[in-house]
């Protein structure tokens, strides 16, 4: 019943929190001042900077 010592480590990185891994967030995209939505917009997730990693602390 021995454990390997690499059997404890499955994922290194984690998923980024904003963009959950995939590096892009898409954001609502509103004009006047109604803020009425005229759609959607991918961005580049500022968080992970685009890695889709969470940033290491
Ligand atoms: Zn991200």
């Amino acid at each position: 019943m021995a454990t390997p010592d690499t059997a404890a480590r499955e994922t290194d990185a984690k998923d980024c929190p904003v963009c959950h891994g995939t590096g892009e967030v898409s954001r609502t995209v509103q004009v006047g001042r109604k803020r009425r939505a005229v759609g959607k917009q991918t961005g580049f997730c500022l968080n992970c900077l685009g890695s889709g990693e969470a940033p290491a602390e």
